[in-house]
């Protein structure tokens, strides 16, 4: 069943002007109760009184505090909406709007320390993703067809797995998924989604049909690694991948001591 929405969402971020009005009007009120305070203290006998100027303890106030709060808070808006804008901008791909190597890599080596520090026992699985023959795909339609090509692809990626998962573009026509929490047997079933879904995607440039495909290599994990570990080891079956004829996962479990059984 479809959940009710709400019919105006507000939005109480830095970024939001709802934050901005509330503030302006608790400032606001801040400030008429200062001036009451101020004016109900006697300072000859050191006592309180009823402060009786409405001129000095509401008026004022209420007219010179809101738009010295607006123009404040809104200013510091406007910088939380450039701050955001340029974060976006610095961790995003520009073609595929997928994270950016740098991002990526920084995203996941930051989860895995915080594993490692509070001993969660989280596993997860990371994949590498390399398109096949891509240079093909250059060559007989033009680059800016081939943009179109990682376009589809990236997008393929992030429609299969789940919203929980990092896609990142961590080279030319390279992308890596995390997958955190997620068990060995559901990250290789994934990863062979992934690959059948690029295979049946339509990438049919000027009406003309290409196939695309991409070879895979996954590694899962149960415990701590380094993320350059677990990258060189998803790097190794993808490798594997491409040496066993492409458009292929090759998945294994991440093992200390070197010995990795293979999943498939
Ligand atoms: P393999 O199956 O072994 O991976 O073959 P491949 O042709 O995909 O591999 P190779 O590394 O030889 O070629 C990768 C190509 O990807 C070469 C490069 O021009 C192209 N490429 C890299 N980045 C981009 C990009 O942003 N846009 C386009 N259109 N092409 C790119
Ligand atoms: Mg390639
Ligand atoms: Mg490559």
């Amino acid at each position: 069943m479809e959940q009710a929405r709400p019919l105006m969402e507000i939005d109480w971020t830095s970024r939001g002007r709802a934050r901005v009005w509330a503030l302006m009007a608790l400032g606001t009120l801040v400030c008429i109760a200062a001036a009451f305070a101020i004016d109900s203290y006697d300072v000859a006998t050191g006592g309180w009184r009823w402060g009786s100027d409405p001129v000095n303890n509401f008026v004022i106030p209420a007219l010179v505090a809101p738009p010295f709060f607006y123009l404040l808070l809104d200013k510091m808006r406007q910088l939380a909406i450039a701050h955001n804008e340029l974060m976006t901008v610095a961790t995003t791909d520009g073609l595929t709007s997928l994270l950016n190597r740098r991002a990526f890599t920084e995203l996941v080596d930051g989860y895995l320390k915080r594993v490692k520090e509070s001993e969660w026992q989280s596993g997860g699985a990371l994949l590498v993703i390399d398109v096949d023959h891509f240079k093909a795909v250059n060559d007989r339609f033009g680059h800016q067809t081939g943009d179109e090509a990682l376009k589809l692809i990236s997008r393929t990626i992030r429609e299969t797995v789940r919203d929980t998962d990092l896609v990142g573009r961590i080279g030319g026509e390279e992308f890596c998924v995390f997958m955190p929490g997620q068990a060995p047997d559901s990250a290789s079933a994934l990863a062979e989604r992934i690959r059948i879904a690029v295979a049946e995607s339509e990438f049919a440039p000027g009406g003309s049909r290409h196939d695309l495909s991409v070879s895979v290599g996954g590694v899962a994990f149960d415990h701590f690694f380094p993320f350059s570990e677990l990258y060189r080891s998803a790097d190794e079956r993808l490798y594997a991948a491409k040496h066993n004829g492409r458009n292929r996962v090759e998945f294994r479990l991440q093992a200390a001591g070197g010995h990795q059984p293979a999943m498939h």
